[in-house]
């Protein structure tokens, strides 16, 4: 199955389920699109990308030429691929199998059913920290206390403790100081340094 590096996840994942696919339910709850996901490796209810692409079709701007990345040219990790700044991605080839749709349609439910149970809504980017191997991001800034505090316009959501919330018109520089402030806190407390897994646009190439 091939799809345009604009789609939208929630959509691919809904469309495939009803043409009998199996494979691509869990993206259903991520918010983001096929080309964004291709280089993030995004995942989430035990798969991602890494699971499911089997080529890439990648524009090279330094190059000014079209390429192919295979799954192994990828070079997947958690949340990462050999994508650079300068490559744009075009398209995917999806490795999905022939399933039950109507088993398909009823995970689909059932994952947006638990998103909306355990994540909050409105304004966020989703994980803030890395899972540390062992344990969860959520369960250490929950266990440091953290839950619900607030610096300026963000608060450490008080429905899952690995979201951070902005208020309507927030400022991104509070986020930033919050994500920075709740890392430091972790350690200081619970002796994991968390890493974040957000990506920083426009703070200054130090920060990215
Ligand atoms: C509420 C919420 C829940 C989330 N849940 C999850 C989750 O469960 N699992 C998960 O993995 N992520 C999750 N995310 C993070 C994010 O939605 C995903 O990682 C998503 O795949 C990012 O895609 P995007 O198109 O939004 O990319 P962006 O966030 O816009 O960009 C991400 C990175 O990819 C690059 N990029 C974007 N498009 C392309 C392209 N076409 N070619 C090359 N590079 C590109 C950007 O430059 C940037 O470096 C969540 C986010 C939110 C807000």
């Amino acid at each position: 199955m091939r799809s345009g590096a604009s789609v939208a996840l929630p959509m691919l994942a809904r469309r495939t389920a009803a043409a009998g696919l199996t494979g691509f339910e869990w993206a259903v709850g991520v918010p983001g699109s096929v080309g964004g996901a291709v280089r993030m490796n995004a995942g989430g209810h035990g798969s991602d990308m890494q699971a499911c692409v089997r080529r890439a079709h990648v524009f090279d701007l330094d190059a000014g030429r079209r390429i192919a990345f295979d799954l192994a040219d990828l070079d997947y990790g958690y949340r990462r691929s050999s994508i650079g700044a300068a490559q744009v991605v075009v398209a995917a080839e999806l490795a999905l199998r022939p399933g039950d749709r109507e088993a398909s349609e009823a995970q689909v439910a059932e994952i947006v059913r638990w998103r909306r149970e355990h994540q909050p809504g409105g304004q966020n980017a989703g994980s803030v920290f890395t899972n540390p191997s062992g344990d969860s991001a959520g369960r250490l800034v929950d266990a440091a206390g953290l839950k619900g505090f607030r610096l300026g316009s963000a608060h450490v959501s008080p429905k899952h403790a690995n979201f951070i919330q902005a208020d309507e018109g927030g400022s991104a520089d509070d986020v930033l100081a919050l994500v920075r402030e709740v890392q430091q806190r972790v350690e200081e407390r619970m002796g994991v340094r968390l890493e974040p897994e957000l990506r920083l646009v426009g703070f200054g190439e130090e920060r990215q």
